[in-house]
């Protein structure tokens, strides 16, 4: 086979014309504006971030690489588990992950294990960082290891130190040994998952979760679903309604996986994600102490908000993650396969697809980089942007990687398949992409309500 050294369309390196050779030609000054370079794309934006994200990255990366890889089609196709089972696989890479810091880095040492150094780049940052690296190796895995910090959020943006003494800290000591003790977040409800989320719905829909108030403590009854990680958590954030009252009453009660009364029903079998539990939560008369409560009473609508302002960016990031996996198997094919006897990569149809493909992924990259870098702070309309802008383009981005490799990539060897299953569960959790586009408009209503009293015109 003669050996190539271009593809169709393009001059091979070494022409006279190659832009990177003839730029040694400029001025000291030309050369130091421009740059042309055959450089993976990967190493650029890591080299770019600050030393301490970059080393996250690189970490991440090669905890995924070791840890994660070899169990992507096991965990994916591995028999549906009753509640409360967690596979031998699973239950591993929850203790090495551990062990490696990725389930303890939401706050410093003596409660967790984050350098201080980190500590200057929001949480929502560099939690983005992490969740693209580990799903673009398995999202079910990663989805596996990242719905713990969810349920950690409240306790910590309750900002109720002797709550996360109590209950962060244990887990840390355990997870640094080695010993999986994790956390889950419980919003949803069989008739409220959209309402638990959108003010709107939640004003007119009634809470099916009751927290009874009984001698000193209460009293917990009702059902909440879809609960990732709900069955194998030692402890579940549980966001209940005070009886008789409405969603404005929700209290964040931290519940004991094991509490009589908390019966962990039944697991969802989903279309992807496998790797990750979806569970079903009933709650028959379970006896809470009024200590259980993080927040303050009546103070779970405000922390459940935040909680989530702070999650869309990860979860914007995961979906970068497929993406990005997606335009990696893509372009192995494109290179391996060959038509009319050249690789599919001379077609410059194929290249001009490739390049879209890359160009989305990196500008979803960019976009969450700078909103969740811009500040400590995560803003509803900047996370919801990130949100469903990513997880669409990510669904897109498979499809066009689809496209190119045509019956090839239906294969479950191919491994695109299993990322077009995931991502779609993207646009589906912490809030609909319907109910994160919605998010920017509640953000700006107040603006928009002045402007039409006479107020100034509202810029984008
Ligand atoms: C893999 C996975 C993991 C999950 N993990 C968790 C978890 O750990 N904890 C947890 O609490 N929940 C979890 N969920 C639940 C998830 O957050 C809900 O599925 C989600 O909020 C949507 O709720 P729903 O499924 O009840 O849809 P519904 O709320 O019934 O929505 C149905 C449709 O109506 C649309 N809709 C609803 N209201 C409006 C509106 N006002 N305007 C326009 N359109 C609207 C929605 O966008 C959607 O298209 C998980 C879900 C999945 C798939």
């Amino acid at each position: 086979m003669n050996v190539i050294d271009h593809f169709d369309g393009h001059l091979p390196p070494q022409h006279r014309l190659d832009p990177a050779r003839r730029l040694q030609e400029l001025s000291q000054l030309g050369r130091a504006l421009t740059r042309y370079e055959s450089r993976d794309l990967w190493q650029i934006d890591t080299d770019r971030l600050p030393a301490s994200l970059a080393r996250l990255r690189r970490h991440c990366r090669n905890f995924a690489a070791t840890h994660m890889a070899p169990n992507v089609r096991l965990l994916d196709e591995a028999e549906h588990l009753p509640a409360g089972q967690l596979h031998p696989a699973a239950r591993q890479l929850l203790s090495s992950a551990g062990r490696a810091g990725l389930m303890t880095g939401m706050l410093p040492a003596p409660l967790g294990s984050a350098a201080v150094a980190d500590l200057r780049y929001s949480p929502a940052f560099r939690f983005a960082i992490q969740v693209e690296e580990l799903a673009c190796v398995c999202s079910g895995q990663m989805l596996l290891l990242s719905a713990h910090q969810l349920g950690l959020a409240p306790i910590c943006l309750s900002g109720d130190l002797a709550a996360m003494w109590r209950h962060v800290r244990p887990m840390t000591q355990d997870f640094l040994q080695g010993i999986p003790h994790l956390f889950a977040y419980a919003i949803t409800e069989p008739s409220a998952g959209s309402d638990a989320e959108d003010g709107h719905g939640a004003a007119h829909n009634t809470p099916r979760v009751i927290a009874r108030r009984e001698g000193r403590g209460y009293v917990l009854e009702g059902r909440k679903c879809f609960i990732s990680g709900g069955d194998v958590a030692r402890k579940i954030a549980v966001f209940a309604a005070l009886e008789d009252e409405g969603f404005d009453s929700w209290t964040c009660f931290v519940v004991d996986g094991e509490q009589r009364g908390l019966e962990r029903q039944r697991t969802e079998l989903k279309m992807g994600m496998r790797a990750s539990s979806a569970a079903e939560l009933n709650f028959n008369a379970v006896h809470v102490p009024a200590s259980a409560i993080v927040g303050g009473l009546r103070q779970g609508w405000a922390l459940n908000r935040a909680t989530l302002n702070t999650s869309r960016y990860p979860v914007a990031a995961m979906a970068v993650g497929v993406a990005r996996r997606a335009c990696e198997i893509a372009m192995e094919h494109c290179l391996r396969h060959r038509l009319g006897g050249k690789p599919l990569l001379s077609y410059q149809e194929v290249q001009l697809h490739l390049a879209q493909m890359i160009a989305e992924t990196r500008s979803l990259r960019t976009f969450i980089w700078q909103q969740a870098g811009g500040g400590m702070q995560a803003r509803q309309s900047e996370a919801a942007m990130c949100k469903f802008l990513a997880t669409d383009r990510a669904q897109a981005v498979c499809e066009m990687a689809l496209d190119l490799m045509a019956e090839h990539g239906l294969s479950q060897d191919a491994g695109l398949e299993k990322l077009l299953r995931d991502v779609r569960l993207t646009r589906i959790f912490e809030g609909t992409n319907q109910i994160n586009r919605l998010g920017v408009i509640e953000d700006l209503q107040p603006l928009l309500l002045a402007r039409l009293h006479g107020g100034a015109a509202v810029s984008v």
